[in-house]
């Protein structure tokens, strides 16, 4: 008899979990899993300001897939999912290849949202404009912009973005180049819609402020980007809502998370702004068959676009896929309200920010780099 066979769309921070716990709860029932992601590393991206500031080595944030698919007795598929058949049975991927299903997840994610901006610079720009996500063509820009740099050099780095995102990366960058004898001109600026980290404590705001002042940052607050034209050598010129323009060699985009890829006419399901709309049991609307989790869905209460969440999904991703095969009831996921947030400044020194509750220090950094560490043996193999 042919085993029932559930397709992981995306190697996310949920998908890991399931892949872990596939021996305990499918290994023995004739149960296959198939993991199908475009690439063998997945990044953990609460690292990710660490590897820019020179803190840790790529490999230390990046998950072997095909190595835990290994370990745990899933089957790997290199590959990108485009679309799903009419009859919802099977998963057609970039490659023409096509994957049968009885069950599938998508844990695909997010990246900036920057489509139109990222259309505008291919129109002949010179300079590097980079979505924060995916992190291998970011890394990338970043190490070659380092190799180019000559001590005594002045170049002009900026980060469009003002969330945790956005501030740790600017603050990782800034770190960094430091080891580079950057020339006196050297300029930094953060553009951002909305006061930088906005989304925490007047305490956790007011650091954050002082930690971009000290660290030489102009920000340009209550402004967003609106085009990007290429200068010749000279890197890009940034045109901004208030009407003004920044000349930018290096430009890191940390805008709201939107759907990793358009998937319109993939016959998902999809919100207004792309993502695939889920059940409290993080079945896909309208398609018991199907779940979705992480930044790619949109959970009935919204909830922030954050890894916490989708790692809390993983368990109760697996869990559900496990009942729905034996007729079992689901259960619901109930997103916490509040989670403790952990936030680099660039050295080894962090906030910690959770409701009112505020503390800064290098103990703070090493409490997240526990966390993180813990997190990371978890799946690495
Ligand atoms: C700099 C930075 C720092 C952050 N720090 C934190 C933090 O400290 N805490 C926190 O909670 N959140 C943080 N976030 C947010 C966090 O990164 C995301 O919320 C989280 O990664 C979402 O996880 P996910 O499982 O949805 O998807 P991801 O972890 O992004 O995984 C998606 C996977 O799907 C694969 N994939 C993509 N497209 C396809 C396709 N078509 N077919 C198959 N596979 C596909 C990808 O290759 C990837 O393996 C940070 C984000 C950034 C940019």
């Amino acid at each position: 008899m042919k085993p029932t066979r559930i397709l992981l769309v995306g190697g996310g921070h949920a998908h890991i979990e399931v892949i872990r716990q596939y021996r305990r709860r499918f290994g023995d029932q004739g149960i296959e899993v198939v993991l199908v992601s475009p690439e063998p590393g997945a990044a953990y991206s609460g690292m990710l300001p660490g590897v820019v500031a020179g803190q840790y080595q790529v490999d230390q944030f990046l998950i072997n897939l095909p190595a835990l698919c290994a370990d745990s007795g899933v089957r790997w598929h290199q590959g990108r999912f485009v679309a799903l058949t009419e009859d919802r049975r099977s998963a057609v991927l970039e490659d023409g290849s096509i994957l049968e299903f009885d069950y599938a997840a998508f844990d695909i994610g997010s990246m900036p949202r920057s489509r139109e901006l990222l259309s505008a610079q291919s129109a002949g720009s010179t300079g590097v404009l980079l979505p924060a996500k995916p992190v291998t063509p970011l890394l990338a820009a970043w190490e070659r912009f380092l190799a180019g740099l000559a001590p005594g050099q002045n170049r002009t780095v900026t980060v469009v973005g003002g969330g945790v995102a956005g501030f740790e990366l600017a603050l990782a960058m800034h770190h960094r180049i430091r080891g580079y004898q950057p020339g006196p001109d050297w300029q930094w600026h953060l553009v951002s819609r909305s006061e930088v980290l906005a989304e925490h404590n007047p305490l956790i705001r007011r650091a954050g402020r002082r930690a971009l002042a000290q660290a030489g940052f102009q920000t340009h607050i209550g402004v967003a980007l609106t085009g990007v034209e290429s200068i010749g050598q000279q890197g890009q010129q940034l045109q901004l809502t208030d009407g003004s323009r920044l000349r930018s060699d290096f430009t890191l985009l940390c805008t709201p998370a939107a759907p990793v890829q358009d998937l319109r006419g993939s016959l998902l399901p999809l919100t207004d702004e792309g993502f695939i709309p889920v059940t409290e049991s993080l079945q896909v609307v309208g398609h018991e068959r199907l779940f979705a989790v992480g930044d790619i869905a949109r959970f009935p209460t919204p909830i922030a676009k954050a890894g916490v969440y989708a790692v809390r999904q993983g368990p109760v991703l697996a869990a559900n896929l496990s009942n729905i095969i034996a007729g079992r009831t689901l259960q619901a996921f109930v997103p916490q309200g509040r989670f403790l947030k952990l936030i680099t400044l660039g050295e080894r020194k962090a906030m910690a920010s959770r409701g009112w509750f505020y503390a800064r220090g290098d103990w703070v950094w090493r409490w997240k780099h526990q966390i993180d560490s813990g997190f990371m043996e978890k799946y690495q193999r």
